[in-house]
């Protein structure tokens, strides 16, 4: 493509889902994209300390799949060769609500499941062969850098990391667009902070859940995945299965309000067994250990208000997790990254045709609130209940009124299958949430017995 003059070279920091994502959306538009990252990545999908969530169950939801699927054509047939089948969530997730399991069928909502670990490297590979991108390891983002007046970011200081053990460099690499994609710890407001502009408020909604993780040689079933649901204030425990492409059990537990499953193996069968689910059971007891316990702590809710910002720094933008990160147990991340990618591309392709002036990263910050309320509404509102019980209040009416609701529309899955199309078409994030408040859910769910 021709770059516009003054709009050539992008730089991605971080080369997670959502820095991959944007990458590729931003070679449609600069003639140069670099994405650093600080770990030494590989297209090979070796575990690395700057994810360390990639070792827990990653479900990819169903818009999440079709995004990246627009993005990197062929990659779900190209998952599904490397043994990531597809399949329909209703007959291949056994589901334990807290009234009782939902029972097995086709709900025609496809799903395909594997490790973090492959769908990142296959998507690095793939932003790696397009000519203009450059994906750099070793690289550690340490602040921003901006034109003389300071109202411009020109690019950022960086250190390059060694792989010898020679002493680090500190270097300047130029930008005419910056994106922050490091993730959750992004230290972004202290960057901004650094260059004169305020720190954004941070909105925090904490479960207290941590998750552990182990991975099992087992059984051989008709199901790929257990979602075990937990459910404020009484039922803090839960757990994620999947079957992985290479035909292990990725079993995750997790419990909230400090209920948490153990850091070491032993424990951990204990903790599984609490939840009394026959299909764990078999894995867990009846398989093979292969590795762990990965232990993460992390998982709180947490929305970074950049786009009340009075003031904002051009040729700055910052998604994914930098922005809101939530609770992983809704397994939203990936797909609110992709998607904020997507907008990210859209929005210069809008300046480029001249439907618009160009983005000021300040505009594309003020939109984000359309991509992520959808998806903090529905992670905040159960943990606001987790929240308030650890702290011993009462979470407010709204949040009681809307757990209410859920509850008895999860007691409705279990004999209502249109219901549980409904609930996983909100959950998959192909449909919003107001879905499940339409008359026809509405009334099955309420008059469900
Ligand atoms: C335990 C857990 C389980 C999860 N499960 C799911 C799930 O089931 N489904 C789902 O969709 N999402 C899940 N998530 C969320 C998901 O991991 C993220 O939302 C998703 O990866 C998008 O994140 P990101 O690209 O913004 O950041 P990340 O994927 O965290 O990537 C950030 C990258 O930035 C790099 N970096 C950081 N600082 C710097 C720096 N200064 N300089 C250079 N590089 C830097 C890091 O090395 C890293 O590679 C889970 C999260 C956790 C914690």
């Amino acid at each position: 493509m021709t770059a516009e003059p003054g709009w050539e070279r992008a730089l991605v920091i971080g080369s997670g889902i959502g820095g991959l994502a944007t990458a590729r959306v931003l070679a449609e538009h600069f003639s140069r994209v670099t994405v650093v990252d600080k770990d030494q990545v590989s297209t090979e999908g070796a575990p690395r300390p700057g994810v360390p969530q990639a070792r827990h169950v990653h479900g990819l939801l169903g818009k999440g799949a079709e995004v990246l699927e627009g993005l990197f054509p062929g990659l779900r047939a190209e998952l599904e060769t490397l043994g990531a089948v597809c399949f329909d969530h209703g007959q291949g997730v056994c589901t334990y609500t807290p009234h009782g399991p939902v029972p097995r069928a086709r709900v025609g909502r496809p799903i395909q499941v594997f490790t973090r670990e492959l769908l990142e490297s296959r998507i690095r590979r793939r932003v790696a062969a397009i000519p203009s991108v450059q994906v750099m390891g070793g690289v550690r983002v340490t602040g921003l850098r901006t034109d003389s007046s300071g109202r411009r970011v020109v690019g950022v200081s960086a250190i390059r990391l060694p792989s010898t053990p020679s002493p680090a460099s500190e270097d300047v690499l130029p930008a005419d667009l910056v994106v922050d994609a490091s993730g959750r710890f992004s230290v972004l407001p202290q960057w901004l902070e650094a260059i004169g502009y305020p720190q954004p408020r941070d909105r925090v909604v904490n479960a207290g859940l941590a998750y552990s993780t182990c991975l099992f040689d087992g059984p051989d079933e008709d199901w790929r995945g257990i979602y075990h649901v937990n459910s404020a204030p009484h039922l803090p425990r839960g757990a994620y299965a999947i079957r992985t492409e290479s035909g292990q059990w990725l079993v995750t537990l997790f419990g909230a309000a400090g209920d948490h499953p153990p850091v070491k193996l032993d424990g951990f069968s204990r903790f599984a067994q609490s939840l009394n689910n026959p299909e764990l059971k078999k894995i867990v007891d009846g398989g093979n250990l292969v590795a762990g316990v990965h232990h993460y702590a992390r998982t709180e809710n947490r929305l970074r208000e950049y786009h009340r910002l009075p003031r904002w720094p051009e040729r700055l933008v910052v998604l994914g997790d930098a922005v809101c990160a939530f609770n992983p147990i809704y397994g939203q991340g990936m797909t609110v990254a992709s998607l904020e990618a997507v907008a990210l591309g859209a929005q210069l392709t809008r300046s480029r045709t001249g439907a618009e002036t160009r983005p000021e990263g300040r505009l594309f910050q003020q939109r984000l609130p359309w991509i992520t309320a959808g998806p903090w509404l529905l992670s905040t509102n159960e943990d606001q209940l987790w929240q308030a019980h650890m702290n011993g209040h009462r979470a407010r009416l709204s949040a009681r009124a809307l757990h209410w609701y859920m509850n008895k529309l999860l007691d409705a899955t279990i004999t209502d299958p249109q219901v549980y199309r409904a609930f996983l078409n909100v959950f998959h994030m192909v449909r919003r949430p107001t879905h499940l408040a339409r008359p026809s859910v509405l009334l099955r769910t309420l008059t469900s017995t």
